[in-house]
């Protein structure tokens, strides 16, 4: 440890330790080693990790494999599952694209991992780190400041107050309700992902689909021996879908899939994510920055939300340790930030809308105009390999 719990300042005051907040503590642990240790602060609501309660699975790039290899943090995750091709379509027509890590060169186009064994692998590391690490911290008011910005957090049954030469909001946005300074624009698509994990006919062999369909995009992903579902459909069936008994989840789940994979055998527990696209502007106030969901929250269609969220916090760890510790959190280094990110997040943003808008209808002149971009991908291999790199190291390629 750096400092002791009455220690008020902090060189970082991260908000919120889900993967993006833990990633920064961990990156910012790892890159002082050697130069004189940054005091870092991490402020968790949650306060029990060992009953896994998300059930949402995560797509990974081969860029956010080497960034948790470097914290130390990929070895500790419990089989990591590669995704050598992906098989794209539309439902109800021909247009198909398949893309493959082998044609792309890479051992693997992404990863699946479990959100609850991330979660809980980052809980231990940030447990072992040397920072000060907080856990059943709820933090209650976020004050920017130019000279003292600082948070008030609810701890124990006191209210207590810190300041950090940068305060860092990763709490997926939930306390930007009271932040003045912040627009919060909001697009609901009017879907809901229902998630579990589902048993199938035909093993996997590492092959991901993703269908698009009228109500909404439909993912399966090689996950271990099964494969996890991400199934969009309009709130209101939503409801109905969460209670159909297990024969009739697997029975329509066929229809809605087709049989490239056989029959449907078994279903896991399953759960549901209302889907939005939210955008915080600016993404940095003075002595302040957002990353992760708190920035950019997405359809998780192209799985980009937590890629764009993990190199958040990588190059706003790189940009912190790049600085003498009077600049952290300073004007220039915050600019310097935002502006390395803002194609890469741009890009996702726009590359995520266009795909849940321009697939989710049924418009005539949009089905034919998908089914030719669908196999101008399939045929064009410098698009797909924009595509795939796309998919790997985010918009800057
Ligand atoms: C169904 C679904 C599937 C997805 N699939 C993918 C995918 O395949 N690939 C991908 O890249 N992304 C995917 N995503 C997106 C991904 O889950 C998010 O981008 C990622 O979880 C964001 O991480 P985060 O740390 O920013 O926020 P969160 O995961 O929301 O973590 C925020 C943390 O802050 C804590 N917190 C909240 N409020 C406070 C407070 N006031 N004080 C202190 N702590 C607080 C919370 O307890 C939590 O631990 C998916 C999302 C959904 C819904």
């Amino acid at each position: 440890m750096n400092f002791t719990a009455n220690d008020s300042v902090s060189d970082v005051l991260i908000v919120g330790g889900g993967p993006v907040g833990a990633t920064l503590a961990l990156a910012l642990a790892q890159g002082a080693q050697g130069g004189e240790p940054l005091a870092v602060t991490v402020l968790e609501a949650q306060s029990n990790f060992s009953a896994p309660r998300d059930a949402r699975t995560l797509a990974l790039s081969h860029g956010s494999r080497l960034i948790l290899e470097r914290i130390g943090i990929w070895q500790k995750l419990a089989e990591p599952t590669p995704i050598t091709r992906i098989h794209i379509s539309q439902r109800g027509d021909f247009g198909r694209a398949m893309l493959s890590a082998e044609e792309a060169g890479m051992p693997a186009l992404g990863y699946v991992i479990n959100y609850a064994d991330l979660q809980q692998a980052l809980h231990e590391a940030l447990s072992r780190a040397a920072i000060r690490y907080l856990t059943g911290a709820t933090v209650e008011e976020v004050h920017p400041d130019a000279s003292a910005p600082s948070v008030v957090f609810a701890h124990e049954d006191a209210r207590q107050t810190l300041h950090g030469r940068v305060l860092a909001l990763a709490d997926g946005g939930r306390s930007l309700g009271g932040l003045s300074g912040v627009k919060r624009d909001s697009r609901d698509y009017g879907q809901c992902a229902v998630v579990c994990q589902v048993q199938t006919e035909l093993p996997h062999h590492n092959l991901a689909y993703e269908r698009f369909t009228s109500q909404g995009p439909a993912a399966l992903l090689p996950f271990r021996d099964r494969y996890a579902l991400v199934w969009t459909a309009l709130p209101q069936q939503v409801e109905a879908m969460l209670g159909w008994d297990d024969a009739t989840f697997l029975e329509q789940l066929h229809a809605h899939f087709g049989d490239r994979q056989g029959r449907f055998l078994w279903a896991g527990k399953r759960a549901s994510f209302p889907l939005a696209l939210k955008t915080s502007t600016p993404v940095t106030l003075p002595h302040t920055v957002l990353i992760g969901n708190a920035a950019q929250t997405l359809h998780p269609v192209a799985g980009q939300g937590f890629n764009i969220g993990l190199r958040d916090a990588w190059e706003l760890a790189q940009g912190i340790l790049s600085v003498p510790r009077e600049q952290i959190g300073s004007q220039t280094m915050l600019a310097a930030y935002a502006s390395g990110r803002r194609i890469d997040t741009g890009g996702g943003i726009f590359f995520t809308d266009l795909l849940v808008r321009g697939f989710s209808n049924d418009l005539p002149l949009l089905r034919e105009a998908r089914a030719a971009a669908l196999s101008a991908l399939d045929l064009l291999p410098p698009l797909k390999n924009f595509v795939v790199r796309r998919m790997i190291f985010g918009a800057k390629g």
